[in-house]
């Protein structure tokens, strides 16, 4: 009957959530940029379900098709609304006291930033995950108030070339500021973004070479139990990862390049680590890793959003991205093809789909 559907359907849902592991991985597509002229585009075909196909353009023909995994792919015409929907379960966990990982990856102009803080803090429709983020925080302590009680605070960093550089302060030490509301935050990291700029040519030029990372830490004690919780979410658009090719460049753009390869290359070390629940996970690699560390591993639970330029120019950089995509995800929806614990998944997953559609003909 339905309730037995239902609960069936839970637990074939848990069993995919341990099979899983606290390691998601999104990709997400950008759409063409009005006025673009040049409309070819590398991307085959994408199914929301996770896969995604890419044509080489060179090899016509399904020679030269590539089929790639996630956990949910986002096409060029997906809204902000809709991504979120996708990361609010894990903004509430934050609330429960877990530790919370989102990051965006990417090369330049693919839009991570576009994602992760969106193109204009004025307009709420085209919000980002981090607004959302923060107004679901506040939100949801709100309405607990009545049972736990929530302090909130943020602080905001940037890594460049290994450095770690608070955006709010001038010490070295990344300062935490208590915050009420989401306009407090949204203040906060206006100051943060122009300290940002400080100092830099171009901020476009100096926020594609650092790492950026808003972390907000959230402190609740029940009302009722005296219990404490701690939960933290860092949300980070990352420096752009596309390959600077040696012979062209020297001096400081050379040691950008190398320290962000580097902190890119030791992200994904960690995260293949602990996809493969590795004993040990070589944190003390970068900056990067180390101040994320308390987010990644553990009972943390960590969101990689992976982001594609859609343009057939740039089919190698795709290429390289996703290879790190698929690394990153180890045993997951990624190595579906060849494990025996992709192939369980997929058997879940044609389960859980065909339990939905005999719930949904029950309604
Ligand atoms: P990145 O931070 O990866 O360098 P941006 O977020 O700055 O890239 O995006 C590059 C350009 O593409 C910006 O003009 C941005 O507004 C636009 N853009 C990116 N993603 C989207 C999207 N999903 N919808 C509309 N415009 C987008
Ligand atoms: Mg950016």
């Amino acid at each position: 009957n339905y309730h037995s559907l239902l609960a069936e359907n839970r637990k074939i849902f848990y069993e995919l959530q341990e099979l899983k592991g606290n390691i998601r991985v999104y990709c997400r597509v950008r759409p063409f940029l009005p006025g673009q002229r040049e409309q070819k585009t590398t991307i085959e075909q994408i199914d929301e379900n996770g896969e995604l196909i890419i044509a080489n353009p060179s090899k016509p023909g399904k020679d030269g098709q590539r089929l790639f995994k996630f956990n949910k792919v986002f096409s060029p015409s997906s809204t902000q609304a809709e991504v979120f929907s996708d990361v609010q379960p894990l903004i509430r966990s934050v609330l429960d006291g877990y530790n919370v990982c989102i990051l965006a990856y990417g090369p330049t102009g693919s839009g991570k930033t576009y994602t992760m803080t969106g193109p204009d803090a004025a307009n709420k429709d085209n919000w980002g995950v981090n607004y959302r983020a923060l107004h679901d925080l506040f939100t949801i302590s709100q309405s607990r108030r009545s049972s736990i009680t929530y302090e909130i605070g943020v602080q905001m960093v940037e890594i460049y070339n290994e450095q770690v550089r608070d955006l709010l302060l001038t010490v070295p030490d990344a300062s935490m500021h208590p915050v009420k509301s989401t306009s407090d935050v949204m203040e906060l990291m206006d100051k943060g973004l122009k300290n940002r700029a400080v100092g830099a040519t171009a901020l476009n030029e100096r926020s594609s070479r650092s790492h950026s990372c808003v972390t907000m830490h959230v402190r609740g004690l029940d009302l009722k139990t005296g219990a404490a919780l701690h939960g933290n979410l860092h949300l980070v658009d990352l420096a752009g990862s596309e390959r600077i090719d040696r012979s062209e460049v020297t001096g400081d753009r050379l040691k950008e390049a190398q320290h962000i390869n580097k902190s890119l290359s030791a992200l994904g070390d960690v995260i293949f680590a602990l996809a493969q629940k590795s004993p040990h996970v070589p944190y003390r690699n970068s900056k990067l890793t180390q101040v994320l560390q308390s987010s990644l591993g553990g009972q943390a639970k960590t969101l990689m959003f992976v982001q594609l330029n859609p343009e057939v120019i740039s089919y190698s950089e795709t290429i390289s991205t996703l290879k790190f995509a698929e690394r990153v995800s180890g045993v997951e929806l990624g190595a579906a093809k060849s494990n025996k614990e992709g192939r369980d998944i997929r058997e879940l997953l044609e389960q859980v789909a065909s339990l939905k559609n005999t719930i949904a003909k029950k309604d």
